[in-house]
């Protein structure tokens, strides 16, 4: 099985690079299970993506374009897996959730970590994304 990761306000904070003694025991657990992981990211910044791969000793797909398809075939190729076998974490569902589904991986979506993101994101993407999830909670779509 593999895990693919959004990077921004899921395992950091957007455009930070510290990562919580949390996150970093999480992805540990994570390998130690015998998960294939792996980061794919949007952002632009992609010697960021770059060092946080790095220091959590994971690959990555940078400016990946989700929910473009073109990334996460990238990512498949890294982790060796097929799509059936992998699950993406993010905080996004215009990006992270909308791609996930788009490329047939199983999607889970996280709170943002954070309230502090990109402007696009936070005036564009929120408000539609909002009524979603309240729309398929109502119908009982979504855990929690
Ligand atoms: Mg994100």
């Amino acid at each position: 099985m593999a895990i693919i990761l959004d990077l921004d306000n899921t395992l950091v904070r957007w455009q930070q690079e510290d990562i919580s003694l949390e996150v970093v025991s999480w992805i540990e657990e994570a390998k130690k299970l015998g998960f294939a992981l792996c980061i794919l990211s949007n952002s632009f910044s992609g010697h960021r993506v770059k060092r946080m791969a790095e220091r959590l000793n994971i690959p990555f797909v940078r400016r990946a374009k989700k929910p473009g398809r073109a990334g996460f075939q990238q990512a498949f190729r890294l982790l060796g897996h097929h799509a059936e076998q992998t699950a993406i974490i993010g905080d996004q569902l215009f990006t992270d959730i909308l791609g996930g589904n788009r490329a047939g991986v199983h999607t889970i979506l996280v709170n943002p970590m954070h309230t502090r993101e990109f402007l696009y994101t936070r005036i564009i993407s929120r408000p539609p994304e909002r009524m979603l999830i309240r729309h398929f909670r109502r119908r009982g779509h979504m855990g929690n």
